[in-house]
């Protein structure tokens, strides 16, 4: 049941994927992506249906255009593997937080309602944070055109199911809303909207922070905003664990790309990569890592 539900949500995963490459396709030239079919963007050839099967299409083409031979970007299946591949962890996430997720779709009452719909908006945000990503890995820049869309909508959730959790007496849906689930208490206990606002708080003020003392030098605005995303996302102290992964990451890599000589020293490098990573890495594995952590200490 779990297997066949994680083969069918890499399924899915792929097709979505294969939408948010047009969406970042588009963002680049402004079109908008739900407008016209695809088409090659060397040579705009409408593409046939073999042409748009995510992954295999670009293997069977062995990565160029049918008509103008043209060579594919790599974006194209990596984009589609990553979502395919963070939409089944999302899956399987959701299975990890207690037994009763398997009982969840026997029956129907508003608190299943409630987790589901709580559930289908971590695809949602697995997504932007993948269109998020690759942009800024291409053009060095963060697209608000989707970020601020993304920031009312989920602002907007948070905020109906902090309300409802606080007006009902739900079993399982305060552990649904928090990503480490039953692991919270490690931090003390901070209930909803302390957690939701402090999130916010400390994720953008440390990002904004460094913005503004090392004059965008360090980080952006952009990445700012991206932080603002991620604490409502993430809330607190989920926020604290991303930004510590995202440092140590991003840290990483800067430093073997300036072993590597590839960027100097003053190059940009792109930012908003690693705190999505981070970010990611706590929805998905933030329980699992908390386990961990306290068999190390005991
Ligand atoms: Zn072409």
């Amino acid at each position: 049941m779990v297997f066949l539900l994680a083969f069918l949500a890499f399924t899915f995963g792929t097709i979505i994927g294969s939408f948010l490459n047009v969406v970042i396709d588009r963002a680049e030239i402004k079109e908008s992506p739900l407008k016209g079919g695809s088409y090659c963007p060397y040579c705009r050839k409408p593409l046939v249906w073999w042409e748009l099967i995510p992954i295999l299409s670009f293997i069977f083409l062995k990565g160029k255009c049918s008509s103008c031979k043209h060579k594919l970007s790599w974006q194209y299946p990596l984009v589609e593997a990553i979502t395919g591949l963070f939409f089944t962890f999302v899956v399987l996430r959701f299975f990890r937080f207690s037994f009763a997720s398997l009982y969840m779709f026997q029956n129907i009452n508003f608190e299943n309602i409630l987790i589901i719909l709580n559930f289908l908006f971590w695809f949602y945000w697995v997504a932007v944070l993948i269109v998020i990503s690759v942009y800024d890995l291409k053009k060095y820049l963060i697209l608000n055109e989707v970020l601020i869309p993304a920031i009312t909508i989920s602002f907007i959730w948070r905020l109906i199911l902090g309300f409802l959790i606080s007006k009902n007496s739900f079993y399982f849906l305060p552990y649904f809303s928090r990503f480490l689930g039953d692991k919270n208490f490690v931090f003390g206990y901070y209930s909803y909207f302390p957690s939701l606002f402090l999130g916010i708080l400390f994720f953008c003020g440390v990002i904004s922070l460094l913005a503004w003392t090392t004059k965008e030098k360090a980080m952006g605005w952009g990445d700012a905003i991206l932080a603002f995303f991620l604490g409502i996302i993430l809330g607190w102290p989920e926020s604290l664990i991303a930004l510590i992964i995202a440092f140590l990451i991003g840290g990483g890599v800067a430093l073997i790309l300036l072993a590597l000589k590839k960027k100097k020293m003053k190059g940009y490098v792109p930012f908003a990569p690693f705190l999505s990573f981070g970010a990611l890495t706590v929805m998905l594995f933030g329980d699992i890592i908390i386990e961990k952590y306290l068999a190390l200490l005991f």
